[in-house]
């Protein structure tokens, strides 16, 4: 038996994929010449970036959005969620593409595709110039995005700004988590410290969270019950972090994803993500979302067909 098929039509009977999380102002910017480069650290990737955003048009940027868009739209995805640079380099050209693209895809699929967009923050939003470009990105997008990995000298300042502002506006935060599968990360925690502090329940929703499979399970279950007590979102990108680079640091062993299986048992709102689709991030990338939900299930051994369709066709707010 193929399973392909039944989850595919109840995927469609449920609303359709959503994809609540991704970065289409720089998808299908990898080519031939910087492929070569996919091996560099996550960091060294982030500087490269600028260049590539510098030199990027509006329209450019509008052509390879709307090009993410239809593919994600043949596969039945209703609901698109995605991050956008608003930095001295992309100046708020993806944000202006992102408008272009809304009133493109409504022309062409009507209502049945919805599109939002949360500003992302990877030049940090400490340095002035770049807190600038972060007030206006929070004040112009649906969500208000994070990143407190690009100021890990002053991640507790990161976060603080962040949840001024989405307080505000009243706007919903989205925030870059955990990526590295490291012990030493621990943002999470405090993201959900910050939540306490500012009384944010129901706001916040958290992206990636690997890290913490690389804690011992006592200290897990302490934060997933904290992650559903304040009712935060969690969005597993799948594929996105199965190329971490090997590392003789000891830790639990766990595969480099989310670890929905265990978030499952405490009822914790899950939902899912392409995250970067062809670009220097991730170069094989096709948000082909099937495949998403295949690796999700693998991954976390995940293996009930109600669960898996509930996730892929939940949209987080
Ligand atoms: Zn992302």
């Amino acid at each position: 038996m193929v399973f392909k098929e039944e989850i595919l039509k109840r995927v469609e009977l449920n609303g359709g994929w959503k994809n609540n999380h991704c970065h289409l102002d720089r998808a299908y910017t990898i080519n031939n010449e910087n492929l070569s480069r996919s091996q560099i650290s996550l960091q060294e990737k982030w500087a490269m970036l600028r260049e590539l955003k510098t030199n990027s048009t509006v329209d450019g940027i509008l052509y390879r959005m709307m090009k993410a868009i239809d593919i994600q739209a043949n596969q039945g995805v209703t609901y698109i969620n995605t991050f956008l640079d608003f930095d001295k380099y992309s100046l708020d050209k993806p944000y202006k593409a992102f408008e272009l693209a809304k009133e493109k895809t409504y022309e062409k699929y009507g209502n049945i595709i919805e599109l939002e967009c949360t500003n992302q923050t990877i030049e940090g939003v400490i340095e002035s110039e770049s807190r600038d470009w972060f007030h206006k990105g929070a004040e112009l997008c649906d969500n208000i995005g994070g990143l407190p990995g690009r100021d890990k000298d002053n991640i507790d300042l990161h976060l603080t700004t962040i949840f001024n502002e989405a307080e505000r506006y009243n706007k919903g935060l989205h925030i870059h988590v955990d990526q590295f599968s490291n012990p030493n990360e621990n943002e999470t925690e405090l993201v959900l410290d910050k939540i306490d502090e500012h009384n944010f329940k129901n706001m916040v929703s958290l992206i990636h969270c690997i890290s913490l499979n690389c804690h011992d399970k006592e200290y897990r279950e302490s934060i997933y019950k904290r992650i559903k007590s304040t009712n935060t979102n969690i969005i597993c990108c799948p594929r996105i972090w199965l190329d971490r680079e090997r590392s003789e640091t000891l830790a639990p062993i766990h595969n480099p994803i989310t670890a929905v299986n265990e978030m499952l048992n405490h009822d914790i709102n899950i939902g899912i993500g392409t995250d970067n689709i062809s670009d220097i991030i991730s170069a094989f990338s096709d948000a082909d979302m099937y495949q998403e939900l295949v690796i999700l299930a693998m991954c976390n051994r995940l293996y009930d067909i109600d669960k898996l369709v509930k996730i892929v066709t939940t949209k987080l707010w």
